[in-house]
Protein backbone atom coordinates (compact mmCIF):
# COMPACT_ATOMS: atom_id res chain seq x y z
CA UNK A 1 0.00 0.00 0.00
CA UNK A 2 1.58 3.25 -1.06
CA UNK A 3 1.51 6.43 1.12
CA UNK A 4 -0.16 9.75 0.57
CA UNK A 5 -0.11 12.78 1.78
CA UNK A 6 -3.70 15.18 2.50
CA UNK A 7 -3.64 18.81 2.94
CA UNK A 8 -6.49 21.05 4.01
CA UNK A 9 -6.26 24.46 3.08
CA UNK A 10 -8.52 27.06 4.69
CA UNK A 11 -7.80 29.90 7.05
CA UNK A 12 -5.08 27.52 8.72
CA UNK A 13 -2.87 24.60 6.54
CA UNK A 14 -3.25 21.12 8.36
CA UNK A 15 -0.96 18.38 6.76
CA UNK A 16 -0.94 14.53 7.29
CA UNK A 17 0.13 11.37 5.63
CA UNK A 18 -1.99 7.96 4.97
CA UNK A 19 -0.81 4.72 4.37
CA UNK A 20 -3.53 2.35 2.53
CA UNK A 21 -6.70 3.99 3.38
CA UNK A 22 -6.50 4.38 7.55
CA UNK A 23 -7.46 7.73 8.59
CA UNK A 24 -4.23 10.04 9.21
CA UNK A 25 -3.69 9.83 13.16
CA UNK A 26 -1.00 12.54 12.62
CA UNK A 27 -1.48 16.03 11.73
CA UNK A 28 0.75 18.90 11.23
CA UNK A 29 -0.46 21.89 11.75
CA UNK A 30 -0.18 25.88 10.67
CA UNK A 31 -0.03 28.51 12.01
CA UNK A 32 0.83 26.90 15.32
CA UNK A 33 -1.44 28.72 17.53
CA UNK A 34 -4.88 26.39 17.20
CA UNK A 35 -6.92 29.72 18.11
CA UNK A 36 -5.58 31.44 15.19
CA UNK A 37 -7.84 30.44 12.85
CA UNK A 38 -8.40 32.98 10.16
CA UNK A 39 -4.86 34.70 9.51
CA UNK A 40 -4.21 33.19 6.12
CA UNK A 41 -7.38 35.15 4.94
CA UNK A 42 -5.70 37.55 3.78
CA UNK A 43 -2.57 35.91 2.67
CA UNK A 44 -1.84 36.72 -1.76
CA UNK A 45 -1.99 33.37 -3.48
CA UNK A 46 1.53 33.20 -4.57
CA UNK A 47 2.23 33.13 -0.42
CA UNK A 48 -0.25 30.48 0.23
CA UNK A 49 1.26 28.45 -2.23
CA UNK A 50 4.42 29.08 -0.83
CA UNK A 51 3.02 28.25 2.53
CA UNK A 52 1.50 24.51 1.85
CA UNK A 53 5.06 23.93 0.30
CA UNK A 54 6.84 24.39 3.42
CA UNK A 55 4.04 22.13 5.20
CA UNK A 56 4.15 19.65 2.60
CA UNK A 57 8.27 19.41 3.27
CA UNK A 58 7.88 19.57 6.99
CA UNK A 59 5.13 16.21 6.58
CA UNK A 60 7.89 14.28 4.40
CA UNK A 61 10.54 15.02 6.35
CA UNK A 62 8.70 12.84 8.78
CA UNK A 63 6.84 10.57 6.83
CA UNK A 64 9.62 9.80 3.90
CA UNK A 65 8.75 9.90 0.23
CA UNK A 66 4.91 9.72 -0.74
CA UNK A 67 3.35 9.02 -3.95
CA UNK A 68 0.24 10.79 -4.31
CA UNK A 69 -0.51 14.56 -3.21
CA UNK A 70 -4.08 16.08 -2.46
CA UNK A 71 -4.97 19.72 -1.53
CA UNK A 72 -8.59 20.52 -0.12
CA UNK A 73 -9.61 23.82 -0.41
CA UNK A 74 -13.24 25.51 0.10
CA UNK A 75 -15.41 26.14 -3.38
CA UNK A 76 -15.86 24.83 -6.77
CA UNK A 77 -13.31 22.84 -8.08
CA UNK A 78 -13.15 21.43 -11.57
CA UNK A 79 -10.23 20.16 -13.53
CA UNK A 80 -7.97 21.14 -11.02
CA UNK A 81 -9.09 24.68 -11.26
CA UNK A 82 -10.63 26.44 -8.58
CA UNK A 83 -13.85 28.17 -10.27
CA UNK A 84 -15.14 29.69 -6.89
CA UNK A 85 -14.27 30.36 -3.76
CA UNK A 86 -16.44 33.26 -1.54
CA UNK A 87 -14.22 32.11 1.63
CA UNK A 88 -10.97 32.02 0.42
CA UNK A 89 -11.45 34.11 -2.78
CA UNK A 90 -7.37 34.82 -3.45
CA UNK A 91 -8.07 31.23 -4.92
CA UNK A 92 -10.83 32.46 -7.45
CA UNK A 93 -9.27 30.94 -11.13
CA UNK A 94 -5.92 29.89 -9.88
CA UNK A 95 -4.98 26.71 -11.62
CA UNK A 96 -4.14 24.96 -8.16
CA UNK A 97 -3.35 21.14 -10.02
CA UNK A 98 -0.77 23.38 -12.43
CA UNK A 99 0.83 25.72 -9.56
CA UNK A 100 0.95 22.50 -6.95
CA UNK A 101 3.21 20.17 -9.19
CA UNK A 102 5.73 23.08 -10.19
CA UNK A 103 5.79 24.17 -6.19
CA UNK A 104 6.24 20.78 -5.16
CA UNK A 105 8.74 20.03 -8.14
CA UNK A 106 10.88 22.66 -6.47
CA UNK A 107 11.45 20.73 -3.10
CA UNK A 108 11.67 17.75 -5.85
CA UNK A 109 8.29 16.09 -5.21
CA UNK A 110 7.44 14.76 -9.03
CA UNK A 111 3.69 12.94 -8.08
CA UNK A 112 0.59 13.23 -9.06
CA UNK A 113 -2.00 15.72 -7.68
CA UNK A 114 -5.27 16.18 -6.71
CA UNK A 115 -7.28 19.51 -5.57
CA UNK A 116 -11.04 18.97 -4.67
CA UNK A 117 -13.56 20.79 -2.52
CA UNK A 118 -13.27 20.57 1.28
CA UNK A 119 -15.95 19.35 2.02
CA UNK A 120 -16.03 16.26 -0.31
CA UNK A 121 -12.87 15.79 1.73
CA UNK A 122 -14.36 15.45 4.97
CA UNK A 123 -16.65 13.34 3.06
CA UNK A 124 -13.79 10.84 2.18
CA UNK A 125 -12.22 11.35 5.59
CA UNK A 126 -15.67 10.25 7.90
CA UNK A 127 -16.35 7.45 5.37
CA UNK A 128 -12.63 6.22 6.53
CA UNK A 129 -13.19 6.58 10.27
CA UNK A 130 -16.48 5.48 10.56
CA UNK A 131 -16.20 2.30 8.32
CA UNK A 132 -18.35 3.72 5.19
CA UNK A 133 -16.17 3.53 2.62
CA UNK A 134 -18.37 1.15 0.68
CA UNK A 135 -21.48 3.70 1.30
CA UNK A 136 -23.20 6.88 0.25
CA UNK A 137 -22.99 9.31 2.72
CA UNK A 138 -23.30 13.16 3.02
CA UNK A 139 -21.86 15.23 4.99
CA UNK A 140 -23.02 19.02 5.94
CA UNK A 141 -19.60 20.73 7.06
CA UNK A 142 -20.51 23.61 9.73
CA UNK A 143 -17.92 26.65 9.40
CA UNK A 144 -17.25 30.22 8.57
CA UNK A 145 -19.13 28.92 5.13
CA UNK A 146 -21.28 25.49 4.50
CA UNK A 147 -20.06 22.86 2.92
CA UNK A 148 -21.80 20.00 1.31
CA UNK A 149 -19.39 16.99 0.57
CA UNK A 150 -20.61 13.47 -0.52
CA UNK A 151 -18.80 10.01 -0.72
CA UNK A 152 -18.11 8.42 -3.01
CA UNK A 153 -17.33 11.56 -5.04
CA UNK A 154 -19.81 12.21 -7.56
CA UNK A 155 -18.69 14.78 -10.43
CA UNK A 156 -20.98 17.95 -10.04
CA UNK A 157 -21.11 21.26 -8.70
CA UNK A 158 -22.74 20.12 -4.74
CA UNK A 159 -22.92 23.84 -3.59
CA UNK A 160 -25.22 22.64 -0.87
CA UNK A 161 -24.45 25.72 1.76
CA UNK A 162 -25.64 28.06 -1.02
CA UNK A 163 -29.31 26.22 -2.10
CA UNK A 164 -32.11 28.46 -1.40
CA UNK A 165 -33.93 27.65 2.49
CA UNK A 166 -36.01 30.97 2.00
CA UNK A 167 -37.65 33.67 0.12
CA UNK A 168 -37.34 35.78 1.90
CA UNK A 169 -35.61 39.04 0.52
CA UNK A 170 -33.84 40.44 3.68
CA UNK A 171 -31.97 37.36 3.74
CA UNK A 172 -28.64 38.44 2.02
CA UNK A 173 -25.53 37.66 4.79
CA UNK A 174 -24.16 34.84 2.35
CA UNK A 175 -20.93 35.49 1.13
CA UNK A 176 -21.32 34.71 -2.72
CA UNK A 177 -24.29 37.54 -2.51
CA UNK A 178 -26.64 34.96 -2.97
CA UNK A 179 -29.96 35.71 -1.77
CA UNK A 180 -32.10 32.93 0.61
CA UNK A 181 -28.98 30.53 0.92
CA UNK A 182 -28.11 28.19 3.82
CA UNK A 183 -25.00 29.70 4.28
CA UNK A 184 -26.24 33.55 5.08
CA UNK A 185 -28.47 31.54 7.55
CA UNK A 186 -25.50 29.06 9.13
CA UNK A 187 -22.28 30.23 8.29
CA UNK A 188 -20.12 31.66 10.77
CA UNK A 189 -19.37 34.89 8.91
CA UNK A 190 -22.61 35.18 8.38
CA UNK A 191 -23.90 34.90 12.08
CA UNK A 192 -21.35 37.79 12.36
CA UNK A 193 -23.09 39.98 9.62
CA UNK A 194 -26.30 39.54 11.39
CA UNK A 195 -25.47 40.23 14.64
CA UNK A 196 -23.07 43.08 14.57
CA UNK A 197 -23.32 43.13 18.73
CA UNK A 198 -22.37 40.00 19.85
CA UNK A 199 -20.20 36.63 19.02
CA UNK A 200 -22.30 33.61 17.70
CA UNK A 201 -20.88 31.76 20.77
CA UNK A 202 -22.91 34.72 22.65
CA UNK A 203 -26.10 34.55 20.23
CA UNK A 204 -26.13 30.82 20.60
CA UNK A 205 -26.28 31.09 25.00
CA UNK A 206 -28.34 34.11 25.12
CA UNK A 207 -30.88 32.22 23.14
CA UNK A 208 -30.48 29.41 26.33
CA UNK A 209 -30.85 32.00 28.49
CA UNK A 210 -34.29 32.99 26.77
CA UNK A 211 -33.45 36.17 24.61
CA UNK A 212 -36.20 36.41 22.22
CA UNK A 213 -34.27 37.46 19.44
CA UNK A 214 -31.25 34.80 19.79
CA UNK A 215 -34.19 32.23 20.51
CA UNK A 216 -36.02 33.19 16.87
CA UNK A 217 -32.44 33.22 15.08
CA UNK A 218 -31.56 29.77 16.82
CA UNK A 219 -35.01 27.85 15.49
CA UNK A 220 -34.20 29.51 12.20
CA UNK A 221 -30.61 28.08 11.66
CA UNK A 222 -31.88 24.62 12.84
CA UNK A 223 -35.04 25.20 10.49
CA UNK A 224 -32.93 25.88 7.26
CA UNK A 225 -30.53 23.14 8.05
CA UNK A 226 -33.45 21.09 8.18
CA UNK A 227 -34.81 22.64 4.76
CA UNK A 228 -31.85 21.83 3.26
CA UNK A 229 -31.13 18.27 4.12
CA UNK A 230 -34.99 17.75 3.37
CA UNK A 231 -34.15 18.70 0.12
CA UNK A 232 -31.21 16.58 -0.46
CA UNK A 233 -33.61 13.64 0.32
CA UNK A 234 -36.23 14.69 -1.42
CA UNK A 235 -33.99 14.87 -4.69
CA UNK A 236 -30.96 12.17 -4.22
CA UNK A 237 -33.53 9.35 -1.29
CA UNK A 238 -32.47 9.00 2.35
CA UNK A 239 -29.57 7.59 4.02
CA UNK A 240 -26.97 8.92 6.16
CA UNK A 241 -26.05 12.48 7.10
CA UNK A 242 -23.31 13.26 8.94
CA UNK A 243 -22.63 16.74 10.47
CA UNK A 244 -19.35 18.55 11.07
CA UNK A 245 -17.56 21.80 11.36
CA UNK A 246 -16.51 23.79 14.09
CA UNK A 247 -20.14 24.95 14.55
CA UNK A 248 -21.38 21.28 15.39
CA UNK A 249 -20.64 22.82 18.80
CA UNK A 250 -24.30 24.87 18.28
CA UNK A 251 -25.91 21.98 16.50
CA UNK A 252 -29.21 20.21 18.55
CA UNK A 253 -29.81 17.29 16.81
CA UNK A 254 -33.42 16.89 18.78
CA UNK A 255 -34.07 19.93 17.62
CA UNK A 256 -32.95 19.29 13.64
CA UNK A 257 -35.02 16.13 13.67
CA UNK A 258 -38.11 18.19 14.69
CA UNK A 259 -37.74 19.98 11.94
CA UNK A 260 -37.07 16.82 9.07
CA UNK A 261 -40.13 15.20 10.55
CA UNK A 262 -42.40 18.73 9.83
CA UNK A 263 -40.79 18.43 6.17
CA UNK A 264 -40.20 14.92 5.20
CA UNK A 265 -43.51 13.19 4.92
CA UNK A 266 -43.24 10.77 2.66
CA UNK A 267 -42.84 7.41 3.65
CA UNK A 268 -40.26 5.71 1.26
CA UNK A 269 -37.68 8.57 1.89
CA UNK A 270 -37.96 8.50 5.98
CA UNK A 271 -35.54 6.03 6.28
CA UNK A 272 -32.79 8.91 6.98
CA UNK A 273 -30.29 8.90 9.71
CA UNK A 274 -28.29 11.74 11.24
CA UNK A 275 -25.60 12.13 13.15
CA UNK A 276 -23.39 14.71 14.63
CA UNK A 277 -19.54 14.44 14.94
CA UNK A 278 -16.56 15.82 15.88
CA UNK A 279 -15.02 18.58 13.52
CA UNK A 280 -11.45 17.41 13.32
CA UNK A 281 -8.76 18.55 11.02
CA UNK A 282 -7.77 14.83 10.15
CA UNK A 283 -11.08 14.31 8.40
CA UNK A 284 -10.15 16.60 5.66
CA UNK A 285 -6.39 15.56 5.71
CA UNK A 286 -7.56 11.81 5.55
CA UNK A 287 -10.11 12.44 2.47
CA UNK A 288 -7.51 14.12 0.79
CA UNK A 289 -5.38 11.42 0.86
CA UNK A 290 -7.92 9.05 0.10
CA UNK A 291 -8.84 10.98 -3.14
CA UNK A 292 -5.25 11.27 -4.25
CA UNK A 293 -4.53 8.04 -3.76
CA UNK A 294 -7.56 7.08 -5.95
CA UNK A 295 -6.85 9.54 -8.48
CA UNK A 296 -3.69 8.21 -8.99
CA UNK A 297 -5.08 4.35 -9.18
CA UNK A 298 -7.32 5.46 -12.28
ZN1 LIG B 1 -24.39 31.73 -1.31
Amino acid sequence: MGKSLGIFLTGRIATGVIEGQTPCTSVIQYPDDPDDTDSLLDTPLDGLIELVRAQVLRATRESGPVDAVGLAVPGIVRDGVVEDSPNLIQLKGARMVDRMRIALKGIGLVVPVTVLNDADAVAAGVAAKYGRLDKFIRVWTLGYGIGFGRHPYTEGIWEGGHCVVTLDAGEMYCGCGGRGHLEGIMGHRAMRLRFLDMEPEEVFANAKAGDERCVKFVRLWHRSLAAATSNSIHMEGAGRFYYTGFNVRFLDLKLLKHYLQQMIKMSPIQNYVVEAIPMDEDLAVTGAAIAAMHAEGR
